[in-house]
């Protein structure tokens, strides 16, 4: 259930990186349902032919093009697919990312550096040539994916929460130098979602926490993070730009993590008022 009219986006084009699994899908998904042609690009052309289907087979428009984000000529080629076909390109959404868990320690300079060139170089990539290419010239929404690591240290992260920080970084920045054009540019960024690879490859590292710890009592889902990127892109959020909002229950206010013992707290307090 949307709170949103299914044709808010009628008319209006997406690009989704990454778009061919776990948030990105769901966000290529949600946006679709509201009326806008998707179109998603990845590396690996089994998955944006399985998402494509399983996508058109809900009614969505969608179309795919095979893109590596950390490679500006792949990339201008899939812009200009998109563009191609004739229906102008109005939301941008930068969701592709690499990620394995890791301590400092044990990550390789490759390593590291691909998860920088992916996530970073990768959103620096796709924003500038896609404004380059139309959005200069007509307007549009940037929605680039980043984490909630700012101002924390992010154990076997290093690498995601470097490159995330330097993301919402130039989210702030491409607000600022592409407003006049009526550009805008935001970011989300999730706490844990369930049922995504990235999760399953941090609980295997980790171990699983449950949503006991998470102020608003339950795990995330993609279709919270897809429902955040929806509105960004509607008429509702079109004076918002240069902001990253942070999608995760309330998870990372919680300074000293007492919200799943709060209601025990409450229930034997003192009888006296404080
Ligand atoms: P995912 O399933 O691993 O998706 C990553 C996507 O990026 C894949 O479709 C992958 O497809 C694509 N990709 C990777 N490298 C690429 C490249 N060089 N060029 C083009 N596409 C590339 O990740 P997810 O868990 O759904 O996460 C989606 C976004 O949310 C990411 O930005 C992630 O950092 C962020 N996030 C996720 C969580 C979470 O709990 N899952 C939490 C915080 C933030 P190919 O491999 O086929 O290229």
């Amino acid at each position: 259930m949307s709170a949103f009219r299914e044709d808010v986006l009628s008319g209006r084009v997406a690009l989704v990186t990454g778009g061919a699994t776990g948030i990105g899908k769901e966000i290529a998904r949600t946006l679709g349902l509201h009326g806008a042609r998707v179109f998603i690009c990845s590396r690996k052309v089994d998955r944006l032919e399985k998402s494509t289907a399983e996508l058109r087979a809900e009614g969505i428009d969608c179309a795919w093009h095979r893109c590596d984000v950390r490679d500006p000529d792949s990339v201008s080629a899939a812009v200009e697919n998109l563009l191609g076909r004739g229906h102008g390109l109005d939301i941008v959404v930068n969701n592709a990312a690499g990620n394995f868990p890791a301590p400092i320690s044990r990550i390789s300079p490759k390593g590291f550096r691909t998860v920088v060139d992916i996530d970073l170089l990768g959103t620096y990539n796709v924003s500038k040539i896609a404004v380059d290419a139309w959005l200069r010239d007509n307007g549009g929404s940037i929605v680039n994916i980043s984490a909630p690591f700012e101002g924390k240290g992010a154990a076997l992260q290093s690498h995601v929460a470097a490159a995330k920080a330097a993301v919402d970084s130039l989210t702030r920045t491409c607000a600022v130098e592409w407003g006049r054009h009526g550009i805008r540019v935001n970011g989300i960024a999730p706490g844990h979602v369930a049922d995504t690879e990235g999760v399953a490859r941090f609980t295997a590292a980790a171990g699983a926490s449950g949503p006991e710890r998470i102020p608003l009592g339950r795990v995330g889902v993609a279709r919270d993070i897809a429902n955040s990127v929806l509105f960004l892109s509607t008429e509702a959020a079109s004076y918002i730009s240069g902001q990253v909002w942070t999608v995760d229950g309330a998870s990372s206010v919680d300074q000293i993590g007492m919200a799943g013992r709060l209601a025990d707290m409450e229930a034997n307090w003192p009888e006296r008022e404080s």
